[in-house]
């Protein structure tokens, strides 16, 4: 079989190694995982215990139109029910909206670095990525708005943004709506949004209030520790909603995972507990990293972006913390992408990475 070229010019998405596979190949224990921005502490108790009773149903098919879930959040987030819509994760979303708006030799626009994965689902489309440099490890959004053409039928905005942990302010946002064509969609992923403390940051609720074309992305898989589960959901106008349901497969969000992410929508405690431990962790490594003289942006998420200093590669800085049980991401030639964890874990990488400034290896 021949690979169509557009599909043969993806480049294969690279997860964060896990950690047994590594234990495995080195012959180590007790290694730590930065690489994934997983939540450290996990779940709130509530959602497995919700998640482990919904399994008792799994003979049966999902709701498929996850009718609870879409409720919580509708009540959640002040919008209608038919406002939402569920993905097995986030990135389903992505695809979705993709097969849903564009059509071949259509444009998205998207900054670089950024999430990888929208790059890789409009090309698997056979539309065009439109990459547009950060400047200033920020979304450069007037450069943005300058590469819309009547082509365009998708904008993508990662806030805070991964790999830089970097945010876009209400005003930038507002200017690029202004300049958006019709029939094109801005998708704001905002998977990262609970860990937001600026005081600034878009109120993407209120541009959907106002009637924009806006997609609003967010996940359970970070804040609320429910990567392995798959579980996220989109906030957009009722047509856009409406329009995606089309491409949506119907039982594509499973029993388990709705009902984990209902319990965790109410236990606030366990959110504000793992929101405290990375404050505090962000703070320690912020100054542990200064301590070091290193340069790093400033980071609304729960990761951080370190710019290796001149003479180390990012490949080596890996490799090398790979080896001492540390699993870190490269991000791009000359930075690594750190998620905050534990208290011991942020130290042990900390460690490491002091280790290797001295004596690299
Ligand atoms: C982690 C992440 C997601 C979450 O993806 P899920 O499919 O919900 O696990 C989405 N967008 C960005 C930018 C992310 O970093």
């Amino acid at each position: 079989m021949i690979v169509p070229e557009h599909i043969a010019a993806i480049q294969p998405y690279i997860p964060g190694k896990p950690i047994d596979e590594l234990e495995r190949e080195l012959g180590i224990e007790h290694s730590v995982k930065l690489a994934s921005n997983e939540n450290p502490l996990g779940p709130s108790p509530k959602a497995l215990n919700a998640a482990t009773e919904a399994f008792s149903t799994v003979n049966r098919y999902p709701d498929g139109g996850g009718y609870h879930l879409k409720n919580a959040l509708a009540v959640k987030w002040g919008v209608r029910p038919e406002e939402i819509i569920l993905g097995n994760g986030s990135n389903e979303l992505i695809e979705m909206a993709v097969r849903t708006y564009l059509m071949p030799g259509d444009e998205a626009i998207m900054a670089t670095p950024s999430f990888v994965v929208y790059d890789s689902a409009v090309r698997a489309a056979g539309g065009i990525s439109c990459n547009v440099p950060l400047k200033d490890g920020r979304h450069d959004l007037p450069a943005m708005a300058d590469r819309l053409t009547s082509k365009t039928r998708l904008v993508f905005i990662a806030n805070p943004n991964n790999p830089t942990g970097t945010i876009v302010s209400q005003a930038e946002v507002s200017l690029l709506l202004e300049r958006l064509p019709d029939n094109c969609l801005l998708i704001m992923d905002e998977a990262y949004l609970e860990y937001v403390t600026y005081p600034d940051f878009p109120d993407s609720m209120e541009f959907l209030r106002q009637g924009r074309d806006m997609l609003i992305l967010r996940t359970f898989s970070k804040a609320y520790g429910l990567a392995g589960l798959r579980i996220g959901y989109a906030i957009g106008p009722g047509r856009v909603v409406e329009a995606m349901n089309r491409v949506r497969q119907p039982f594509n969000t499973n029993t388990p995972a709705q009902a984990a992410a209902c319990a965790a929508l109410q236990d606030h405690k366990h959110l504000e507990s793992v929101l405290e431990m990375n404050e505090k962790g962000r703070s320690y490594l912020e100054d542990e990293l200064n301590r070091l003289g290193q340069v790093f942006l400033p980071t609304q998420a729960n990761f951080i972006y370190i710019k290796l200093p001149d003479g180390f590669l990012s490949e080596s800085i890996y490799n090398s913390l790979l080896r001492k049980g540390v699993i870190v991401r490269p991000a791009g030639p000359d930075a690594i992408r750190v998620t905050i964890g534990l208290p011991e874990e942020n130290k042990r990488f900390i460690k490491t990475f002091e280790d290797l400034l001295i004596t690299p290896q």
